[in-house]
């Protein structure tokens, strides 16, 4: 299998600067390193019908190309059982019936990091299980032994995150994404993970998922999120940021990357920004966009 980087939209609607500047870096530091490039659409909750057609033709527009067919998360449920069903026979998760209020007002254990899972479930006795069980479905969390672990990253240098019990089933019996993503990231041969900074902190539980299911930790780039005037996280209500949005404004999707580009990425078609790309000199701050 080549190595890979990749791009994984959730499909919740259209992608917008900051989406689209995160994939053109994912592109370049995959395709800079003679890597494949693979999309994987994210549709394991908040899809919208249609949001994926539209972020592929953005995508395409902007001059991201990608190898194979696209991979849907929803088709590959029985690959993230399989992988529950290994974890739980080496002892390494339990059921959970706590709604997210009753982790919110639980004690939180001595020490624990906050939003960590105050680990309710973690060793209830087998009466207080069956009668659980006969109350709601049950969420399936991994059993984790480390409290914290430490990830590379290309950007960051070392960064340290908490392994909570997070996760690996959610009680609507789908894969939750740190199970999902680990994955498929692993089946996928990507190596090379470039996203958003804000997946930051999910990246030790990512890592430590991986080496419990024995598949190698990707290299990581967490990049600088797209910020509106205010500095907050760029989002639709910041006006015009959706190549729809911009091309009624007079500029084109060529127009649109050129901007990308005065933020900090390299000038040009991204063939000619590849031959110049270096990710030793990008920006380590959340970069502003300037409403058009
Ligand atoms: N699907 C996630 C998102 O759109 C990205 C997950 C990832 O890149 O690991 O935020």
């Amino acid at each position: 299998m080549t190595a890979a980087g990749r791009f994984a939209p959730s499909p919740s609607g259209d992608l917008h600067v900051g989406n689209l500047r995160t994939a053109i870096l994912a592109w370049l530091f995959a395709r800079s390193t003679g890597r494949d490039f693979l999309l994987r659409v994210e549709d394991l909750d908040r899809a919208r019908a249609g949001a994926e057609a539209g972020q592929l033709r953005d995508l395409a527009a902007v001059g991201v190309t990608w190898d194979g067919a696209v991979v849907r998360q929803t088709d590959r449920g029985d690959v993230y059982a399989e992988a529950i069903s290994r974890l739980a026979a080496a002892g390494l998760t339990y059921e959970c019936f706590c709604t997210r209020r009753e982790i919110q007002e639980a004690p939180s254990a001595p020490h624990a990091p906050q939003g960590a899972y105050p680990g309710t479930c973690r060793n209830l006795e087998p009466a207080e299980l069956e009668f659980k069980r006969s109350t709601r479905p049950a969420a399936v969390r991994l059993r984790s032994s480390v409290p914290v672990n430490t990830v590379r990253d290309v950007l960051h240098g070392e960064f340290t995150g908490v392994v909570d019990d997070f996760v690996l089933r959610r009680n609507d019996g789908v894969a939750a994404y740190n199970l999902a993503v680990v994955v498929d990231d692993a089946a996928q041969g990507v190596d090379q993970v470039v996203r958003g900074d804000d997946l930051l902190p999910s990246a030790p539980r990512q890592a430590h998922l991986c080496s419990l299911l024995g598949v190698p930790v990707p290299e990581y780039a967490h990049v600088p999120l797209v910020v509106n005037r205010d500095g907050v996280r760029l989002a639709k209500r910041d006006g015009a940021v959706t190549l729809g949005d911009l091309a009624l404004k007079g500029l084109s999707a060529d127009g649109v990357r050129d901007l990308l580009g005065s933020l900090g990425l390299p000038a040009g078609t991204l063939a000619q920004a590849l031959s110049v790309f270096d990710p030793a000199v990008l920006p380590r701050n959340p970069w502003i966009w300037q409403e058009v």
